[in-house]
């Protein structure tokens, strides 16, 4: 038998990569990861937790506007935008220790550079060639900018956590995840934001109703949303840029973020020699145990673009882990993944959509309120909160549950619990809420629309 350097290679120390190395160690493999920029990938450098201390920063400053209503003095705030990155600085480094110091302890070698793949067992990096039984491609994904002329004036995400100064005015392409969250962000923090969508609604894929909600609410919030229309072009104009729109107005701003979707890290891996098939959209082609087309190779997280999520990446490399090293075969089952778009309000759901149930149930219950929360009763602020339940009729079963509102995120996951173990509206009704609060409006809806 062909002994091997590795039992596995790892390529991309993220969140996928680094809980499969870990894990696969801790089963007794000889594990290797190599990673090209910084251990923790994506979510931990410039993802998650990044784009979630920026969010903090921004409700801060919001809520120094409402502080008046409470009879709090702030007449003269001012934000310290250097002391801010230097602090969230700070923290990714220690995260970032955190995340190679578990790998070391789980004795998982680590190697800093990028690797490609050079053959079926086979990986090379820094010019040598090292040799593993399986091979882990954890390679995460990165944005993708329009093709429109002057792209390369445009910043990503990854250049906003690197910005020297807040841009006085941004105009931000795309109506996903990331648009909407930066929308909030930079609103929250003073600048003057304009969002740029193709389509009708933002967030496309999200229920119908809570769509409308949100595009309210960012209106309503001082976000200049532009519907209907596109970027055409990107030119500069001294120190600001001018950014041409699709029904011809124009715009002058200091910055333009692409937040226009993200494409998986397949290029120039080695796939194409070694036979890897990849989707159409270039992502690595895998089963439901994260086997690719070829024996030995698999792949895990947004290079796969099944759900490009962290928890998904973190369940599909233990799932990995798990049934190649530990003798447990495990599938990561995604019907219940809650999911959270930290907009300001934020949007958070899991289970279907409306349209989704109608399509799937037939016969569906809609259950939904939209409310003024607490908060604004002092503040004379006018956000509106929105809780929507969609029951199957047939079966009583809560199939969906969707909410608008600050802090939406942190009620999300324990709805997610009742969903996975099937609560039934009923189940709901029965239970006794805490108040006041938000989340007791999921147990006192009583009558469906
Ligand atoms: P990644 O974390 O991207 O890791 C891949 C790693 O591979 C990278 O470190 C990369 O440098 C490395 N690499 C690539 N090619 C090579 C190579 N050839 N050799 C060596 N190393 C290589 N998800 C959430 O659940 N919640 C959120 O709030 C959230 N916010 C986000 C905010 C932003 C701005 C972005 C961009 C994403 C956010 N996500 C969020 C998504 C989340 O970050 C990803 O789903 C997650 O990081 C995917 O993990 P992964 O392991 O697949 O890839
Ligand atoms: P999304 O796919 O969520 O959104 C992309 C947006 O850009 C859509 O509005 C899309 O429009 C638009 N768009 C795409 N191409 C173009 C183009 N050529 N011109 C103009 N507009 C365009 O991608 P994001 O980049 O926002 O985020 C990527 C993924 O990262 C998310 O899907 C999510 O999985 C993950 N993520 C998760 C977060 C969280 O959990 N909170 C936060 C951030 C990211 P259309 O709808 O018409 O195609």
């Amino acid at each position: 038998m062909k002994a091997f350097d590795f039992d596995l290679f790892v390529i991309g120390a993220g969140s996928g990569g680094v809980r499969a190395a870990r894990i696969a160690a801790g089963h007794g493999a000889r594990v290797a990861i190599a990673e090209e920029s910084r251990f923790g990938g994506t979510c931990v450098i410039r993802g998650c937790v990044p784009k979630k201390l920026l969010m903090y920063t921004s409700q801060l400053g919001r809520n120094f506007a409402e502080a008046a209503g409470f009879g709090w003095r702030a007449d003269s705030v001012l934000h310290d935008w250097s002391a801010m990155m230097a602090a969230k600085n700070a923290e990714i480094v220690r995260l970032e220790n955190v995340y190679a110091q578990l790998l070391a302890d789980a004795g998982v070698t680590r190697f800093r550079d990028r690797a490609t793949i050079a053959g079926l067992h086979l990986v090379e990096l820094g010019g040598k060639r090292i040799s593993a039984k399986v091979i882990l491609i954890a390679t995460g994904a990165k944005a993708v900018k329009p093709d429109v002329p002057g792209a390369d004036l445009m910043i990503t995400s990854d250049d906003i956590f690197e910005m020297a100064s807040m841009p006085r005015r941004i105009a931000i392409v795309g109506a996903g995840y990331i648009a909407c969250e930066f929308a909030g962000i930079f609103s929250g923090l003073g600048s003057r934001v304009t969002q740029l969508y193709r389509g009708e609604q933002v967030l496309r894929g999200f229920d119908g109703e809570v769509r409308e909600h949100l595009g309210k609410e960012l209106v309503k919030s001082g976000i200049d949303l532009k519907l209907g229309t596109d970027v055409v072009s990107v030119a500069r104009a001294g120190t600001a840029l001018r950014v041409e729109l699709a029904n011809g107005e124009v715009l002058e701003v200091d910055a333009v973020l692409a937040a226009t979707g993200r494409r998986p890290n397949t290029r120039h891996l080695g796939l194409e020699a070694a036979e890897v098939e990849l989707t159409e959209g270039g992502a690595v082609k895998v089963d439901e145990y994260s086997q690719t087309t070829r024996p030995g190779m698999y792949a895990v997280g947004d290079v796969t673009d099944r759900l490009n999520l962290t928890p998904v990446a973190i369940h599909e490399g233990h799932a990995f882990a798990d049934t190649v090293f530990g003798s447990t075969p495990r599938t990561t089952t995604y019907d219940y993944v809650p999911f959270a778009v930290f907009s300001q309000p934020q949007v958070a759901a899991v289970g279907l959509t409306e349209e989704q149930a109608r399509g799937r149930f037939g016969n569906v219950k809609i259950f939904a309120t939209q409310f003024k929360p607490m908060r604004t009763a002092m503040t004379r602020g006018s956000d509106s909160a929105l809780v929507k339940l969609v029951v199957d009729a047939e079966t009583d079963k809560v199939v969906g549950a969707h909410i608008v509102a600050a802090d939406a995120a942190e009620v999300i996951q324990a709805i997610a619990i009742a969903m996975s173990a099937g609560a039934t509206k009923r189940d709901f009704d029965t239970t006794i809420g805490v108040h006041p609060t938000l989340a007791e409006e999921l147990v006192t809806l009583r009558t469906p629309r």
